[in-house]
């Protein structure tokens, strides 16, 4: 489609938005559970074609933003302790710890390498060898398939020196969750963990909750479409689950990387920033692989972390706050100098905010 059809499809699809609410005639409140939905919202002004009426949120799809700050405590820990080398993705390098982050531990003299798959620290595992390599495993089931495989890898290798410190989030607990307690009145649904889980295993949000959701792609035309169904099933009072992102999405996902997640994870509690501990919403290895787990091959004990009780993250991860009422944004919290997480993540709503200067929540 050239950009000016695209225009054309976007005014139309902003009106039938505007048509729906106004019909509906009272507020809207909807939340994009995906860092990339948030980052791509900001990028492309969606939210100056909504009605005012219309509110769209954030939520707990961001990785980074999730993982709670005694996580960072224990990798630099596992890194001093036993001169480790930790591989990661880059959005964690900056995240702030306790007592700094990874970019202050590698200019420290810390070994820590950025790393675009994480079939990558096999590599950096053998050629350091003994030297402890520990992946830090930060993500949801879009991310899990390949820390899986590569642990399998691993383990056919014989590669010993190998550990993956798991914080792994499984995206079901966490909406249940935000149905059950936040004022909303429906998702707009995270297209890549959809590609490897499937469409059809929401339905719960549905019979549990009442609460509509329409899975969505990345491109500025795909959010409005998926925007303009999701008003039209909330403003019904018939909920539903739609997939508008069928080129990449099927209904029951992707089986294989899912059997991959589950032959070397098993479901276990986990800590959300924002939303607490959740039963069932992370995942620990099996005792097949448990000698690749940081936790027990490489201990440390680190203190509770406190985070700056003036960072809203918390609240803003769970669509209660915008970073505009966040008292730092801007100014002692910016990409350089970042308070929390959600201004370092690539997919963090502060630095949405931030890199495309939005104003007041809507
Ligand atoms: S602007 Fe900074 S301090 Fe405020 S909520 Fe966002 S990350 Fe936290």
């Amino acid at each position: 489609m050239n950009p000016a059809d695209e225009n054309r499809t976007a005014q139309v699809l902003a009106r039938e938005i505007h048509e729906r609410c106004l019909s509906y005639g009272r507020p809207l409140r909807l939340m994009e559970v995906c860092g990339t939905h948030t980052m791509a919202i900001a990028e492309s002004g969606i939210k100056s074609l909504l009605p005012d009426n219309l509110q769209l949120v954030s939520g707990p799809g961001c990785p980074v933003c999730v993982t709670e700050k005694v996580f960072i405590d224990q990798a630099l820990e596992t890194g001093r302790r036993y001169d480790a080398c930790l591989v990661t993705f880059g959005d964690l390098v900056r995240v702030p710890g306790s007592s700094g982050s990874l970019a202050g531990f590698r200019s420290e003299g810390g070994s820590v390498r950025v790393v675009y798959s994480p079939l990558d620290a096999i590599e950096i595992a053998a050629k350091g060898a003994p030297r402890p390599v520990v992946f830090l495993g930060v993500g949801f089931e879009t991310t899990v398939p390949t820390v899986a495989a590569t642990v399998k890898v691993a383990k056919t290798r014989g590669v010993t020196n190998l550990f993956v410190l798991p914080a792994f989030k499984t995206i079901h607990r966490p909406l249940e969750v935000l149905a059950a307690k936040v004022d909303l009145h429906g998702f707009l649904l995270p297209g890549h963990v959809s590609a490897i889980l499937g469409s059809d295993c929401y339905r719960y949000l549905v019979t549990d909750y009442g609460k509509p959701g329409v899975v969505a792609g990345f491109e500025p035309l795909d959010i409005l479409v998926a925007l303009r169904d999701l008003v039209t099933l909330a403003a019904s009072g018939s909920p539903d689950i739609v997939n508008d992102y069928r080129r990449v999405v099927r209904p029951a996902g992707n089986p294989t990387a899912q059997a991959t997640i589950y032959e070397v994870f098993e479901e276990a509690d986990a800590s959300w920033r924002g939303l607490g501990l959740i039963p069932g919403s992370g995942l620990k290895f099996r005792p097949e692989y448990a000698s690749f787990d940081a936790t027990t091959r490489l201990q440390v004990e680190v203190p509770p972390a406190k985070d700056d009780p003036r960072c809203l993250c918390a609240a803003i991860l769970t669509g209660s706050r915008t970073p505009d009422k966040c008292g730092l944004f801007g100014r002692e919290c910016t990409p350089e100098e970042p308070v929390g997480p959600c201004m370092v993540s690539s997919e963090g709503t502060c630095a949405a905010y931030y890199k495309y200067g939005l104003a007041a929540g809507r």
